[in-house]
């Protein structure tokens, strides 16, 4: 008994002003007698209603209540058979078992219009019965059939309607709309009673769709299953549109999620449709639009540049993190998009896809050229990728051919924007290298910033200490021309400074498949034959530690310190351990100090100085 006063209770608070407790229905009551109601209408309602629902008779208790509260007008008929369906063991019964299904439509459609359900119409309700609307919502619609206001009439009940229908019986429809979502990809299982009630609320109360449904995407069972695209693509699109997706429309979405394009970005173009327009429509609801927010959307033609190319290279799409980040950065600083695809190309899946460096090199001129090189063109790559010079080094130096920024004109990258030049710039110089003890320390120093450094090397001194040389280029740091024997150049013919540049040049081309930019005279001399024939840019410097002479790393330390503005150019040697010891000391003082540590090549292009061969540049200042 405890049970039912509980669920009485509930009706109770239901029917407002109704005093209705379970102690109604088992207390006999003295009036109506039942002998009595047997000739009138309302006992003769009461006992139809039975007869059609459970199949009995009512008993005394249960009869006189219902008799008490129909006859005086306290609840209409129409509440009576929600009642009584919504709580048969209560309100029928102990024994009550409803009938089900078609059934139960049959049943409540006999009972209130006297006529069986039209097939096509019992189908449709239990289409949304199987899809979380309630029987509430079919007593509810016969009860405002002339039909039923008949009945009502003949037997003196009152007939009006249910006024307090909850959300997800409000609009069948919608329900129906809001099931499939919330079943296929919100949780993943079916949608309860409550959960259909909270969103078809939230829906009636003006919450647009689209980025509900962009929700249930990104969070639901499809973002972590292992459904193709094609499979969520013809998921999404039947729970946004209800119905199938053409075979082209399908293609579009899947090209578009394979160049990159988030799922968010599908469910933004879908909406978009004017089939799901219409059925926002139809279901009066807001259709609303999804807010792309990652940069990769926002994008299409650089978003999917960046995938193609990394799924050429890998065999895979990249994450959506991975590409994000480059996106931006492109967007952000378009003059580093060299630098952008070079790190991405250096992933080390990106390396594994591709195992020969020949067809590496053939797939990056095809990708970004259009052509097969010749082997003049990759000779010296390959033998500096033999020697140890990573993929991404070389790709770098590839990717410097003024054809480059033509192709990404197609895909509307404007690289020719300068970069975003940081405040301050220094260039760290050493001279007379390499020697691997020195110069490795120096790298160590360099390497966890990311700061780089110009190597002035002697050309005859490259074949003993190649190691550090291919690491210097590896990290991004310049090697540079300093003679093949450090002879003085003002001292002999112009075709002799040809040969000692040229010499040491080839040597460095040889080994790392990379040829200097620049070059330093040695002691900084120079004249106008020397200018005439040493056919690169002469690099000379502003800051002079001395470091030879004094041996001293605090001397090192204070001149740099000391004196160091933006653009200078500072001389050091990588031979003294008291040099390295400095370069400890003063890369982390002048990251600091706010300086970024760059090669003389860079240097020149961030301040934009096209340098011309044979003429002598002390500083780039501003
Ligand atoms: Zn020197």
């Amino acid at each position: 008994m405890k049970k039912h006063k509980n669920i009485a209770a509930r009706f109770a608070m239901r029917l407002s002003g109704m005093i209705l407790t379970a102690a109604v229905l088992v207390t006999s009551c003295v009036i109506p007698s039942r002998a009595r109601a047997k000739t009138n209408p309302t006992a003769e309602f009461i006992d139809r209603t039975y007869e059609i629902l459970a199949s009995a008779k009512p008993d005394a208790g249960r009869f006189d209540f219902w008799y008490r509260n129909l006859s005086s007008g306290n609840i209409s008929a129409t509440s009576m058979i929600d009642m009584m369906i919504s709580s048969p063991q209560l309100m029928l019964g102990e024994e009550t078992r409803l009938p089900e299904g078609e059934q139960l439509l049959d049943s409540l459609s006999l009972l209130m219009t006297e006529k069986p359900m039209e097939p096509q119409q019992k189908s449709t309700y239990l289409d949304y019965m199987a899809h979380g609307v309630s029987v509430r919502r079919v007593i509810y619609d016969l009860s405002v059939m002339t039909e039923y206001i008949g009945v009502c009439g003949r037997y003196t009940v009152r007939h009006d309607g249910l006024s307090d229908l909850s959300p997800r019986d409000t609009n069948p429809d919608l329900t129906k709309y809001v099931y499939n979502m919330l079943t296929d990809l919100t949780y993943g299982r079916p949608a309860t009673s409550e959960e259909c009630d909270d969103w078809c609320a939230r829906f009636l109360g003006g919450q647009a769709v689209a980025p509900a449904i962009d929700d249930a995407a990104k969070t639901g069972p499809v973002a972590g299953s292992a459904m193709t695209d094609e499979e969520k693509v013809v998921l999404i699109y039947r729970t946004m549109v209800g119905q199938e997706i053409s075979a082209e429309e399908k293609g579009s979405y899947q090209e578009a999620l394979a160049n990159g394009m988030s799922m968010s970005y599908v469910v933004q173009k879908i909406s978009e449709t004017a089939l799901f327009q219409m059925k926002c429509t139809d279901l009066q609801i807001l259709a609303g639009s999804v807010e792309l927010t990652e940069p990769r959307d926002n994008n299409y033609e650089l978003t999917s540049f960046l995938t193609r190319l990394y799924t050429r290279f890998s065999g895979n799409r990249p994450t959506a993190e991975d590409l994000n980040g480059y996106v931006l950065q492109t967007i952000e600083d378009p003059g580093t998009v060299r630098e952008v695809i070079t790190q991405m190309l250096s992933a080390p899946e990106c390396q594994e896809l591709i195992p020969s460096d020949e067809e590496f090199l053939n797939t990056v001129y095809e990708v970004f050229y259009g052509y097969t090189p010749d082997n003049s063109k990759t000779k010296a790559y390959l033998i500096g990728m033999s020697n140890g010079i990573t993929r991404s080094r070389i790709l770098s130096e590839i990717l410097k051919d003024p054809a480059f920024d033509e192709k990404m004109a197609e895909y509307g990258i404007d690289t020719r924007v300068e970069k975003i030049v940081p405040e301050k710039l220094v260039a760290l110089t050493f001279d007379d290298g390499p020697y691997t003890p020195v110069t490795m320390r120096i790298l160590d120093a360099l390497e966890p910033y990311g700061a780089h450094a110009t190597f002035f090397v002697v050309g005859n001194r490259v074949g003993n200490y190649s190691e550090s040389v291919i690491r210097a280029t590896n990290l991004g740091c310049e090697i540079a021309d300093h003679t093949w024997n450090h002879t003085t150049l003002t001292k002999i013919s112009g075709d002799a400074v040809s040969q000692q540049i040229w010499d040491c040049a080839e040597t460095v081309y040889n080994l790392t498949g990379v040829c200097p930019r620049v070059m330093r005279p040695v002691g900084g001399s120079y004249n106008s034959t020397v200018s005439a024939n040493v056919g690169m840019p002469m690099i000379i410097w502003s800051v002079d530690t001395n470091d030879w002479k004094y041996r001293d790393s605090q001397h090192v330390i204070d001149e740099i310190m000391n004196n160091v503005r933006d653009g200078d150019i500072i001389l050091m040697h990588d031979l003294y351990e008291s040099t390295a010891d400095a370069v400890e000391y003063v890369v982390p003082a002048l990251i600091e100090a706010g300086y970024t540590l760059v090669t003389i090549s860079e240097l020149a292009e961030y301040k934009g100085i096209d340098m011309e061969n044979g003429k002598a540049y002390f500083s780039m200042r501003g």
